[in-house]
């Protein structure tokens, strides 16, 4: 199925709900664990089934969390980690997706991501992918802050096509993506995963979103999630160590934004009128 209200998209060779599960800086504290676990199960009980983490997120702690939150639910979820550009090597991509494994409690990634461009040859980070693949550890492969002109590079290597989505800052505030990186990615078919799709909390106070939810009777969260997967394509992957938020973000899923409330979306935050180098947090 395409998940709920059937807004899905194609992601790692499934069809998924368009809103995901973001999870930097979960499981760095104790106090707020358990928690942070709860908001992950009843994500995955809405429905909700891409959850995305990092080596880097903690040092690993992010990963042991989601471990240990999917622990016999594995195949409700796919499941995204990324390797950071350091380790990028051929052998070190290998390696540290077999640590992100161990702490993940699984045998396979969905999708494996280059955390943004590095220094490493992208050509012997995809072979490391391709070992990777071949061997069952991971299922696809992707990257993440590539702006068109990487996007570009990487498509040219040979195997590069094989790319399974980019994960880039995209959020109201944030529409430079707009202008050239998103329709790259649509005229090739490839999902994009919209990061800080709330800018991080930064967007919620904002007045014309609170109108908008006001109209709705939504919240500000939803309205910018709703705004973020209008156009198809996208999986957005907001954060929450909350239950009450992950419930909002999951029901976002539902909310169709009106021709007015996008025009008023579009007064607020305009697109730039020339396009700028991809923004990364
Ligand atoms: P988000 O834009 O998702 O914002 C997270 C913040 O928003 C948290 O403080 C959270 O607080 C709050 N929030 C979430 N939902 C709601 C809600 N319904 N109502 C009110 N507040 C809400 O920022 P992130 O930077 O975390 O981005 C999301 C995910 O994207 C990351 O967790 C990570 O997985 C990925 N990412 C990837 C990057 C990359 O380089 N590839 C870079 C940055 C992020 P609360 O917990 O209280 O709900």
């Amino acid at each position: 199925s395409d998940g709920p209200a059937g807004l899905g998209v194609r992601l790692a060779g499934r069809a998924v709900p368009r809103i995901g599960l973001g999870t930097w800086e979960l499981g760095d504290s104790l106090r707020t664990r358990d928690a942070e676990a709860a908001a992950i199960r009843v994500g995955l009980d809405l429905g909700l089934r891409v959850i995305d983490t990092a080596e880097m997120y903690g040092n690993g702690a992010s990963e042991e969390l989601v471990g240990e939150a999917i622990a016999g639910r594995r195949d409700e979820v796919v499941l995204v980690s990324k390797v950071l550009p350091s380790n990028a090597s051929r052998s070190g991509t290998v390696q540290a997706c077999e640590r992100s494994l161990r702490r993940l409690r699984t045998d396979h990634l969905d999708l494996y991501l280059l955390h943004w461009p590095g220094s490493q040859p992208l050509a012997e980070t995809l072979a490391g992918f391709q070992d990777l693949q071949r061997a069952g550890k991971i299922r696809h492969w992707g990257v993440s802050n590539f702006d068109v002109g990487e996007m570009a590079e990487l498509a040219a290597l040979a195997g590069g096509p094989g790319v399974a989505t980019d994960q880039v800052l995209y959020n109201l505030t944030r529409r430079g993506p707009e202008l050239d990186l998103l329709p790259w990615c649509r005229e090739r078919g490839l999902p994009v995963m919209a990061y800080s799709p709330v800018e991080q909390g930064r967007l919620l106070g904002h007045p014309v979103l609170a109108e908008i939810a006001g109209r709705h009777e939504v919240t500000p969260a939803q309205v910018a999630l709703a705004w973020a997967i209008r156009g198809g394509g996208i999986c957005a992957i907001p954060r929450t160590g909350s239950v009450a938020h992950v419930r909002e973000n999951a029901a976002a899923l539902h909310l169709a934004l009106t021709p007015d409330d996008l025009a008023d979306l579009d007064r607020a935050f305009p697109v730039p009128d020339r396009p700028v180098p991809l923004e990364m947090l």
